[in-house]
């Protein structure tokens, strides 16, 4: 990860910080993310013209889908929405059981996909891994293959990451930082709190 974010990140963890503060950061920190997933896509090269000569420029032509698991992977989406503009945006809504930490499925709407396209997943915090192997299964189910699945997350707990990468072993799986350990409760420790309470005010 680079230093920016790693520095962003400290910030977006203190506990002292105002919701405006957190936003500004989190924002922030969501460009980052984006700038180190388009690492991995694959560019094409094509020729472009410059008011003085043609030279080859590079473009993402394959057809990006980004699917923000609801409700904190939509913090990260405008970020991604900026650097990919043309990306298809599918919603699933994950909720988690507080007392058992099993995430229920209770909202889907992904646009159709031909298999073709390259799919990046937000979700800020990878706990116990039960949401994003959920959101995963979802859509590999519509028939895309692993290798094609770009997930992003802020703060993974090492058990989530665990739990993702055996079930999921060939995508590409990018967080800022692996905390150590999870709170009887399931929250990532240290970690940063409830991102999505912090974000939207609900704490
Ligand atoms: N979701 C959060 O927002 N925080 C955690 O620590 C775990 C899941």
């Amino acid at each position: 990860m680079s230093t920016l974010t790693t520095v962003l990140l400290s910030h977006l963890r203190r506990k002292e910080l105002t919701r405006a503060e957190f936003r500004h950061y989190a924002h922030l920190l969501a460009n980052c993310m984006a700038q180190q997933a388009a690492e991995y896509l694959k560019p094409t090269t094509q020729s472009i013209q410059t008011p003085l000569a043609s030279t080859q420029g590079t473009s993402f032509t394959q057809p990006i889908i980004l699917v923000p698991i609801l409700r904190s992977g939509l913090v990260l989406l405008p970020a991604f929405i900026e650097y990919f503009p043309n990306a298809g945006v599918g919603c699933v809504g994950l909720r988690r059981d507080e007392k058992t930490a099993i995430a229920s499925l209770y909202y889907k709407n992904i646009p159709k996909l031909s298999g073709n396209e390259q799919i990046i997943m937000l979700d800020p915090m990878i706990a116990t891994g039960g949401s994003g192997s959920a959101a995963l299964d979802i859509i590999i189910k519509m028939g895309i293959k692993q290798e094609q699945i770009i997930f992003v997350g802020v703060i993974a707990a090492q058990e989530g990451i665990d739990v993702i990468k055996k079930a999921f072993p060939k995508i590409t799986l990018i967080v800022a930082a692996i905390d150590k350990e999870l709170s009887p409760k399931k929250f990532i420790i240290p970690g940063l709190g409830d991102f999505g309470d912090r974000y939207f005010g609900t704490e």
